[in-house]
């Protein structure tokens, strides 16, 4: 797979990078650090990356200008993007040949060529092992990205997703000499008002007998905080630190009033869950859409029968 997706590499003049909407730093990195590996090593090819510019994440990427007019005769390659309703700029189907390369479950298989690995950590980490595999050059700019990708998937190396593997990668990219400790200290950090945010989770967070946990984020909250959507990605992670917690979910109010449900688990899968409420995901980081309070009550109840069966 690694040397048909460099054969396709090789057999096109220009390449545009897609990933998913609501970019994370595995999205950016893996996006990001493919072009820029793609470029040191084909410099006379034009690789493009498009989408939306997360403000959050504008100082690990930006995202540029892509003409229409570029697809004619393109090789499109997409990261990190389960299925296509999530791909991010719509025109993904306008070249010529598509490839697709992510890490959650293949559940919707597309493209020419596809190279799903659901044991990797992160889609970054596939794109780290690809250039390693196929002995192309790497540099500290590359190694940034892709190190930043791997540290946002696997949480800094908490989740069980991080391998042997992860670490070896991890280790090769380290030998370049990018500013580690300015970017640990950067995914490390929160402005002001996600860290009064963090109050609240903990303050509010409601957990049940056996560890299913939930918090409601309303527009109004979030509208007190000083907070957009986008930045509930920061809490995300901080009912999994209270030690009862197995499960939890994140309610997060939208303008029209549905829900985004952020789920996350420590050992027991919950993206059965998430798929059963227009979402889906990676067995213990899944998303779900909620259009009534009562599709809330639902998927939290169907968190707690998950957490009473670990209990059992
Ligand atoms: P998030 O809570 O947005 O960080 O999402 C966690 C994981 O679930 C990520 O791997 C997403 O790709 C996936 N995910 C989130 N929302 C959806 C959705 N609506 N459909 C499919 N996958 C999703």
């Amino acid at each position: 797979m690694l040397d048909m997706i460099l054969n396709k590499i090789r057999d096109y003049q220009t390449i545009i990078i897609h990933r998913h909407m609501r970019p994370d730093p595995d999205a950016l990195g893996s996006q990001v650090g493919l072009q820029r590996l793609l470029q040191k090593n084909f410099p006379e090819k034009t690789i493009k990356v498009t989408g939306y510019t997360e403000p959050n994440l504008a100082w690990l990427a930006q995202m540029e200008t892509v003409a229409d007019e570029d697809y004619q005769g393109a090789l499109v390659i997409v990261t990190d993007t389960a299925n296509q309703a999530r791909i991010d700029d719509k025109r993904y189907n306008q070249g010529e040949a598509l490839i697709k390369i992510d890490h959650h479950p293949n559940d919707e298989v597309y493209g020419d060529l596809s190279w799903v690995d659901t044991s990797a950590s992160s889609c970054s980490e596939m794109i780290a092992h690809f250039a390693l595999e196929m002995g192309l050059d790497l540099d500290s700019d590359i190694a940034y990205l892709l190190y930043a990708g791997i540290v946002g998937d696997t949480g800094r190396f908490l989740y069980p997703a991080t391998t042997a593997k992860t670490f070896d990668i991890v280790a090769k990219l380290r030998q370049h000499d990018f500013d580690f400790a300015g970017l640990s200290r950067q995914m490390d950090s929160v402005d002001y008002t996600i860290a009064k945010l963090i109050g609240y989770v903990y303050d509010h967070l409601e957990v049940d007998g056996n560890g299913a946990a939930r918090v409601i984020l309303s527009q109004s909250l979030l509208k007190e905080y000083g907070i957009t959507d986008a930045d509930t990605a920061f809490i995300v992670g901080v009912p999994g630190r209270v030690n009862t917690v197995k499960n939890w979910g994140v309610f997060v109010e939208q303008p029209d009033g549905s829900y985004r449900v952020r789920l996350r688990s420590k050992f027991l899968p919950i993206n059965e869950i998430a798929k059963r409420h227009h979402g889906g995901g990676h067995p213990l980081a899944s998303g779900a859409n909620s259009y009534s309070l009562e599709e809330n009550e639902q998927i939290y109840q169907e968190l707690q029968q998950v957490a009473a069966d670990a209990s059992k």
